[in-house]
């Protein structure tokens, strides 16, 4: 028996995460994904269950209660991934920003942080219009983006650049079973 796995997937916005961290949890039946809360609106088109949505009063609410294993105000709007009920023995991903990814690694040395690279600026830029967001947020996140990196990298166990999304799964599957393995001696 070894303690379930802390697996933090970080990297800027339109990256492409999401749809990695989705396929992740599909492909491997030991992962479940950490739903977070957020007091930003959802998206048009966004799945109504992509986050806990709700107000800022709430989320404040569950600060003071110490509900979350990390929290962080991004771009306006503040993102949290609640203290993870158990779910048996499965490894729990937290999809979440470079500073939510500090303070897991502050608090749980052990955790493993893969941080996800675009391979362009203009292929993120693509990405994030892609979603709909209006172009001034589009703005804030490449620029944000910019800060986020060194940051995110400096810190990662693993950092893969997501040219190919086929291959980057693939990738950072191989890299959860490795750590399975280590883990397990
Ligand atoms: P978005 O608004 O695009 O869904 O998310 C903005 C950023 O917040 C993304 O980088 C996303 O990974 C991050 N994020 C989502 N949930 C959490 C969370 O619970 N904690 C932290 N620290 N960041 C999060």
């Amino acid at each position: 028996m070894r303690a379930p796995l802390v697996i933090v997937v970080s990297g800027p916005g339109g990256v492409g995460k999401g749809t990695i961290v989705s396929a992740l949890v599909d492909r491997d039946p030991g992962l479940w994904l950490s739903r977070s809360w957020t007091t930003r609106e959802r998206r048009p088109g966004e799945s109504a269950d992509a986050y806990v949505f709700t107000d800022r009063s709430s989320f404040e609410r569950r600060i003071a209660a110490g509900g979350f294993l990390e929290h962080t105000e991004f771009l306006g709007q503040l993102y949290g991934s609640p203290i993870p009920e158990t779910e048996g023995d499965r490894d729990v991903v937290l999809e979440i920003e470079v500073h939510g990814a500090q303070q897991i690694k502050a608090i749980n040395p052990a955790a493993l942080l893969i941080f996800v690279l675009p391979p362009s600026r203009d292929e993120q830029r693509r990405r994030l219009q892609g979603r709909g967001d209006p172009a001034q947020k589009v703005a804030e996140r490449l620029k944000k983006a910019e800060d986020e990196e060194p940051v995110g990298m400096a810190m990662a166990d693993h950092v893969v650049v997501n040219d190919d999304l086929e291959q980057t799964i693939a990738d950072m599957l191989d890299i959860i079973r490795h750590e399975r393995m280590a883990k397990a001696v």
